[in-house]
């Protein structure tokens, strides 16, 4: 990677907080034992896991019984759905699955294989144009045999956030269990899981500077639900396998910091988030502005920009030194236009033109205005090599 590299990609992921490195490090060596030994070393891991679980309660507002330590993200929302669609059947014959048709891979290929081999019936609730379910349509959908509801709190790829509570309180008169995929949303938006009403909420450490390949679950108690992965006895059943101490000790410690410092975060991001879009739309004709103007992520800025393929449009800034992303986890070489603009109602043209750039705690002004130069030289550039052909 060259030094001078500008990264502008915290929606894929955030480089861990070096607090949180040093709170991890003895866990690895010194104090490695199973949370699940009887002697002391076993003992001592068990306090780092139960004391890292209680900090995260603390910070959700719920029960520490209530949290589930997961591989990731993904894992907690497969868990979430599966876990609770096929438990959901047993109890009272709930088939019906509702999610949101802006959700991430993690929510909507899992919706697919309930449906596809599970005999669960999914149906897609459909957003606004900025990719916002209304209480309105959930109302309209839901059923008294509707398993599970899914809609993500900020969206990763348009950074629209959703009215969570409003939604979540519509699930809960009709008595079906709400999740939320938080994981997009929980390193910029409170998460206090009374609050939002929720049932069932996702996180994954390494969105907010914590380490990858550690997520959690949020559970409410009393909310039916079965374990995806079976043996161990780990994580009050519904969650086998030997935890990750030292992970799950960085994980709570970067939410500590990251709900903590909230506030003076967001203002940092906003600033730089308002600067990048009002100078993109500025200076690069033909740029318009992908999900909601206001209800958006502190962080987050996307676009779709005319007559530019996305794929070309990311190689050349990464020459130039930018990482940024199209928003969805289309490879270069792949031509398919993200699901989530498509679900906006953007033609496919259009959305082959995506670009996301996320801020960050490292993210100077500096930067941004670097980026600002740069990407309308970037894109006259490759709009002249599309027009000569
Ligand atoms: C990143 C992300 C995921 C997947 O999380 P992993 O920890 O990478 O598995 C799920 N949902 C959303 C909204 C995300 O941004």
């Amino acid at each position: 990677m060259e030094s001078s590299s500008i990264y502008l990609d915290y929606a894929a992921t955030t480089p861990v907080d070096p607090g949180v490195v040093h709170v991890m490090s003895p866990y690895f060596t010194e104090d490695f034992g199973n949370p699940s030994s009887v002697h002391r070393f076993g003992q001592q891991a068990e306090t780092a896991l139960e004391r890292a679980r209680r900090t995260m309660a603390v910070l959700l507002d719920c029960q520490a019984e209530e949290l589930i330590f997961t591989s990731c993200g993904s894992e907690s929302d497969n868990l979430a759905l599966r876990g609770t669609a096929h438990r959901q059947r047993n109890v009272r014959d709930a088939q019906h699955i509702l999610v949101s048709a802006v959700e991430h891979d993690a929510i909507l290929s899992t919706a697919y294989a309930l449906d596809r081999y599970h005999g669960f019936q999914v149906e897609m609730l459909p957003t606004d144009e900025y990719g916002r379910v209304t209480p309105e349509e959930l109302r309209r959908r839901i059923r008294e045999d509707t398993a599970v509801v899914s809609v993500m709190y900020a969206n990763n790829e348009i950074g629209s956030i959703n009215d969570i509570q409003a939604l979540a309180t519509i699930c809960r008169e009709m008595a079906v269990p709400f999740h939320t995929d938080a994981v997009q949303a929980a390193s910029q938006l409170p998460i206090e899981v009374d609050d939002l009403q929720v049932d069932l909420l996702s996180l994954g450490a390494h969105k907010f500077y914590g380490p990858k390949g550690i997520g959690a679950l949020y559970t409410r108690s009393g909310t039916e639900i079965a374990p995806t992965l079976t043996g161990g006895a780990q994580e009050f059943g519904l969650r086998a396998g030997t935890q990750n101490v030292p992970l799950i000790v960085g994980m709570a410690e970067a939410l500590r910091i990251t709900q903590s410092s909230r506030e003076q975060h967001n203002s940092h991001f906003s600033r730089l988030r308002d600067r990048l879009i009002s100078g993109v739309l500025e200076a690069v004709p033909g740029a318009q502005l992908t999900g909601h103007p206001t209800k958006r992520l502190p962080n987050h800025a996307s676009f779709v920009l005319r007559g530019i393929d996305g794929n070309a449009l990311l190689a050349a800034l990464d020459l130039e030194g930018f990482a940024c992303s199209s928003g969805s986890a289309c490879k270069t070489g792949d031509p398919e236009p993200s699901k989530v603009l498509l679900a906006l109602g953007l033609s496919r043209e259009l959305a082959l033109g995506s670009l996301r750039v996320t801020v960050g705690r490292l993210t100077q002004e500096h930067d941004v205005e670097r980026f600002l130069v740069t990407l309308p030289r970037v894109v006259q550039r490759l709009r002249k090599v599309e027009t000569s052909r």
